[in-house]
């Protein structure tokens, strides 16, 4: 496992001078730093968890966001008691997306299991620009997904600004 300290300051808890050099000057967070620590500490017990790859780790509104490997996400899913795992470890919700991925990839692991229909740039007026992504089908209340927070999320760790809609009004 890879994370964004080195794999002995994660395993004993403690930063080494390089690592908290890295800390201060603002280049890895706290949060990357406590991520670190947690997966690691799940990897002694898991193996198929120091498989992964951390690239970074974000808190948005109390939520985690880790951002993985590509690939990780998706092998993470396909084993959803790890992925309880993770989020018990955390204790509280996790969000698992792809760090090197297209904006599509990591719009489908942060909508999973809702399925994208189409993803598109809206230009505004003004010379911003949006991200207008169609969820197949309709909305119903067992999709587990948290639309605010998926805009939140993309927009802390992608810098992305959504428009959510589905495919199918009521
Ligand atoms: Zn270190």
């Amino acid at each position: 496992m890879n994370t964004p300290i080195c794999a002995f300051d994660a395993k004993i808890g403690i930063l080494c001078p390089k690592c908290d050099a890295k800390l201060k000057g603002g280049s890895i967070s706290k949060i990357d730093v406590d991520a670190s620590m947690k997966l690691v500490k799940l990897a002694e017990k898991h193996s198929e968890i120091d498989e992964i790859d951390l690239l970074r780790a974000f808190e948005v509104d109390g939520d985690y966001v880790l951002v993985l490997k590509t690939g990780d996400p998706l092998s993470l899913r396909a084993n959803s008691s790890l992925g309880k795992l993770v989020e018990s470890e955390f204790d509280r919700k996790v969000w698992m997306i792809e760090g090197d991925g297209t904006d599509r990839r990591v719009l489908e692991d942060l909508f999973f299991p809702l399925k994208l229909l189409t993803v598109n740039i809206v230009w505004l007026p003004d010379g911003s620009k949006l991200t207008r992504v169609i969820i197949s089908g309709k909305r119903t209340d067992n999709s587990h997904v948290d639309l605010g927070q998926s805009k939140r999320i993309m927009k802390d760790v992608r810098g992305m600004d959504l428009i959510v809609e589905f495919e199918k009004k009521e």
